[in-house]
């Protein structure tokens, strides 16, 4: 793993922890070379400081971002909600506050290993015309590539190894967003509709994704019965009945 901090006392003690607990550990003092060694040594988890001196521990996070999917853990002073909502959505995996202790952290990184490797199961899955693939990342629908954001395909992925079941925000919140505290329901509710558009989809018209008003969210392939409306009853035709072809 690959610590960048700044902080020369807290650097050595996170090194001599993690060392003792038996990680391969290196170390970075400053932002643009903890991004080269984390480029080019492919370490398995990154722990990044959010205040270094030459560049900003968001920013290096969405650089590294734009090339890897390299586990991040943020280690930030600032208790501050604003900068960990940001480095959650500039794509770190989870934070921890200093002053943090190494149980929490080696808890954290485990979680966060357990979920990038996908722990929960590498193994392709399909929900009606829906694939997910968690190994190369892909999801298509009707053979066609979704063209998904990290965290959409984040969101689809926990919603599909829980399908047919109806998942809280909370519950959501806490596996996707590493939130388990609550308060971003509304995170969830915006990515899950920029989610139900890629599916062409709607709140109104589902299609995958159903809200249970009050409970949660249903990943579950459209109910055969429920595609369309019956030949004979088919006088108010809504916008998804068949075109009469010429
Ligand atoms: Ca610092």
């Amino acid at each position: 793993m690959l610590v960048i901090e700044d902080d020369p006392a807290i650097r050595s003690a996170l090194v001599r922890s993690l060392t003792d607990r038996g990680h391969a550990v290196s170390s970075a003092r400053a932002g643009l070379d903890g991004l080269q060694q984390a480029l080019d040594d492919s370490p398995d988890v990154v722990l990044l400081d959010l205040g270094l001196p030459d560049l900003d521990g968001h920013s290096l996070l969405s650089m590294l971002r734009a090339v890897r999917q390299t586990p991040v853990i943020v280690v930030t002073a600032r208790d501050d909600d604003p900068s960990v909502v940001k480095a959650l959505d500039a794509g770190a995996d989870d934070y921890v506050v200093k002053p943090f202790g190494m149980d929490q952290l080696e808890a954290r990184m485990r979680a966060v290993l357990r979920r990038t490797s996908g722990d929960g199961g590498s193994q392709a899955l399909e929900i009606g015309e829906l694939a997910i693939d968690p190994a190369s990342r892909e999801a298509t629908l009707r053979g066609e590539a979704l063209d998904l954001s990290r965290r959409e395909f984040d969101l689809l992925l926990y919603l599909a190894r829980h399908a047919g079941e109806v998942v809280s925000k909370r519950e959501v919140l806490a596996d996707v967003w590493n939130q388990p505290y609550g308060g971003g329901e509304r995170t969830v509710d915006v990515h899950l509709s920029w989610l139900r558009r890629k599916l062409g989809e709607s709140a109104a018209h589902p299609g995958y994704l159903h809200s249970i008003r009050g409970v949660g969210i249903r990943l579950a392939a459209p109910s055969e019965d429920l595609e369309g409306p019956a030949d004979d009853s088919a006088d108010d035709a809504p916008d998804g009945a068949p075109d009469p072809r010429p």
